[in-house]
């Protein structure tokens, strides 16, 4: 029944169809061996085998190297070594040992230990029946064979992972050096077309250069978008955590969205929560001014007639000292049709995504927006009826630093008490806003719609003996504007009494504001006008401080005319277009400058010269000498580099370069397109104000 060839090897039911399985047996016993060829070589049993044999543990090891056999039949104890030791030195060549071991009887410990060891079953050996010995080894290789295959397909499965990652780095690379190379140029664009409005222009050369510049913002816009993606997907994107006041970040935003509203004839309305005061948290200002700036932009892009109305309340304190603040961005646009709903918070996800669709955008800004309220612990989502408007919100939890204390404003909510107060705006919404803000101060509130009513208004107040004490006066109002209401109330005092009067103005109307003395106002406010604002304005008002020029909630602003700022400058700058750009700003700000090409350079210029300069511009990357290196090596001069005030600037903004710029010794960044603003910014920040013109805000 068996043959036997030149190998040693014994054959088993050759006539069965299936490939014979190989077995080795491992047992220093002649006769053990025998006994269990002659079970496996039953002709009723389903598996036949080819038989390989080794009397010992060394014998064993070398057999199983040389033929890999599909089973192993493995007695404990051997001569030259335990079967553990023989496991131990088999798992040195495969992971999955396909091993069935033999051990004494009732020896638990060894049995448990087997398995540990990596064998696949155990039998107790003097009781190994013919089917059960056939059933275990046959059991054992199937076991054996599709582990092989899990670890096969583990195996190409981390392969593909490791190449996918590698790929993925790749990209961030790419991506990396596509936004410096990008930024460079658009940094040329936009300033130089910021450059040409400081020029003398007509109002097509200034309709030109407006285009140059919002074309660039867009085009920067979604550089930026597309940056940031990239960076949530290759799970880089990290946040920082800063104390952030909601209430000037919530102004600065309304405040810079302000204009593209006005464009749209859209109203932007920011409604103060006028029950509380909002804290102070622990958070990412630059992040959380990102999801306002987009859900704001989008509703304002969305929005053809009607407004936007933003509000804000804490829902709760928890008690590990954190709030959950809501946002709601309100609008009265286009709406989201119900099945669109749930899929444009996905990547490059628009309702409109035809070619001809009437919206710009990249489908990107909801995706970024979801991505970032969840790193803040949040959520985001949507309600909407199509054809009347959305309403977006985001909650986030954030760490309280500081309650607000409300109690500040008892004073001026007291002067308020019983004085008459008209409210005249051509907005409903407005209206409300105003008389809600005023209503716990006990003051007698009216509100109109029109100038006419207005007057209307006040004329029955002075003849029923009880004139108005303010007029808070919106200035855009069809028919007659606030201003011309101004004027006429003060040409008839007898008529309309002497409310003290008050402009609120948006930001982006152009207003010379020193005239507004002339028609009879005491002050203006810019919206968004927060309760508090509001308030002690009025009640300084009342007390006859008079101050028109100057709004009480102004962000201050870069004007027409720059500010002189007379510094003496190094910039170290390889990039010819850059190089130009900063001649041009600095010249613009009254500044004198020398320009060195790279870092060695600059550092030869400041071993002779340095006590000249009052500021050095320092560009990250450049030949020869690069930024990074060129402040390392004036900070390691103890003589003269360490007061020297270094601000370094980088296109590149993928890879937290600002923590590396001061980490290297800067004393302050600034990131390509430099906007002039920011110029002056530093400027007055690093230079102490000594000879430096008005201050400057962020507007522009
Ligand atoms: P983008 O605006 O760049 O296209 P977003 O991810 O910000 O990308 O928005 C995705 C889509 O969601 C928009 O294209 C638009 O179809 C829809 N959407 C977003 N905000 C509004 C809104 N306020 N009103 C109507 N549709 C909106």
């Amino acid at each position: 029944m068996f043959e036997k060839n030149g190998d040693g090897a014994h054959y088993g039911f050759m006539e069965t169809q299936q490939r014979p399985s190989t077995l080795l047996i491992i047992d220093d016993d002649e006769a053990d061996r025998a006994l269990y060829r002659s079970f496996l070589g039953n002709a009723a049993a389903e598996h036949s085998y080819v038989f390989y044999e080794a009397a010992s543990g060394v014998e064993g090891v070398a057999r199983f190297k040389e033929l890999h056999p599909d089973c192993v039949l493995l007695d404990y104890n051997l001569p030259d070594m335990t079967g553990l030791e023989v496991l131990e030195q088999l798992g040195k060549v495969t992971p999955i040992l396909p091993v069935v071991m033999l051990t004494g009887q009732g020896n638990e410990q060894v049995a448990a230990d087997t398995i540990k060891g990596g064998a696949q079953d155990y039998m107790t050996k003097n009781i190994v029946t013919a089917e059960a010995l056939q059933r275990t080894i046959a059991g054992t290789i199937d076991r054996a064979g599709l582990l092989g295959q899990v670890a096969q397909q583990n195996e190409e499965l981390v392969k593909a992972k490791d190449a996918a990652e590698k790929a993925d780095r790749a990209k961030s690379e790419f991506l990396a050096t596509m936004s410096h190379e990008i930024r460079t140029p658009m940094n040329g664009i936009i300033g130089m077309a910021e450059l040409l409005f400081h020029t003398k222009l007509n109002e097509k050369q200034e309709q030109y250069a407006a285009s140059i510049r919002s074309s660039g913002e867009l085009l920067l816009t979604i550089i930026n978008d597309i940056l940031d993606f990239s960076k949530i997907e290759a799970q880089e994107l990290t946040l920082e955590e800063k104390p952030v006041a909601i209430e000037p970040l919530l102004s600065d935003v309304v405040q810079l969205m302000s204009s593209r509203a006005g464009e749209n004839r859209v109203e932007l309305i920011l409604r103060w929560p006028h029950d509380e005061n909002l804290p102070l948290i622990l958070g990412d200002p630059t992040r959380l001014r990102q999801i306002l700036i987009n859900l704001l932009g989008n509703a304002i892009k969305f929005t053809k007639d009607g407004h936007v109305l933003v509000n804000v309340k804490t829902l709760r304190q928890t008690e590990d000292g954190c709030a959950r603040l809501r946002f709601e961005i309100k609008d009265t646009g286009i709406g989201i049709p119900v099945d669109k709903i749930d899929k444009i918070f996905g990547k490059f996800t628009q309702v409109d995504s035809s070619t001809t669709r009437k919206y710009g955008g990249t489908g990107l800004g909801l995706t970024i927006c979801k991505k970032l309220v969840e790193m803040m612990g949040g959520q985001i989502g949507v309600e909407s009826v199509l054809g009347q408007g959305s309403t977006f919100w985001f909650e986030i939890t954030a760490p309280v630093l500081e309650e607000m204390s409300a109690a500040s404003l008892e004073d001026f909510r007291d002067c308020l008490k019983g004085r008459r107060i008209l409210i005249v705006d051509d907005y409903a919404l407005n209206l409300d806003l105003f008389s809600d803000y005023l209503a716990v101060t006990g003051a007698d509130i009216r509100g109109v719609s029109c100038a006419a009513d207005a007057l209307e208004e006040l004329r029955a107040a002075v003849k029923s003996g009880a004139p108005y004490d303010i007029a808070l006066i919106d200035y855009s109002m069809p028919k007659m504007d606030g201003e011309a209401l101004g004027q006429k109330i003060s040409k008839a005092p007898d008529c309309y009494g002497r409310p003290g009067r008050i402009l609120i103005t948006a930001l982006g109307k152009k207003k010379n504001f020193q005239t507004l003395a002339q028609s009879g106002f005491a002050t203006h406010l810019f919206k968004p006008v927060s309760p508090d604002a509001l308030i002690r304005c009025i009640s300084g008002v009342l007390s006859g401080a008079k101050s028109p020029a100057t709004a009480q909630n102004a962000p201050t602003v870069l004007g027409d005319t720059l500010p002189q700022i007379g510094a003496h400058v190094l910039v170290v700058e390889d990039d010819r277009v850059s190089q130009r750009m900063a001649k041009s700003v600095l010249g613009e700000l009254g500044c004198t400058f020398e320009l060195a090409g790279d870092g060695q350079e600059a550092l030869e210029i400041l071993e002779d010269k340095h006590g000249d300069y009052d500021i050095v511009f320092m560009d990250w990357q450049m030949p020869v000498m690069d930024g990074h290196e060129a402040i390392r090596r004036i900070r390691g001069q103890t003589d003269w580099g360490r007061d020297l005030k270094i601000v370094a600037l980088t296109a590149n903004t993928i890879h937290g370069d600002r923590e590396k710029c001061l980490d290297a010794g800067a004393d302050d960044y600034l990131s390509k397109p430099v906007r002039i603003a920011d110029v002056v910014q530093i400027l007055q920040k690093h230079l102490g104000g000594l000879r430096l013109g008005p201050p400057v805000g962020l507007v522009r």
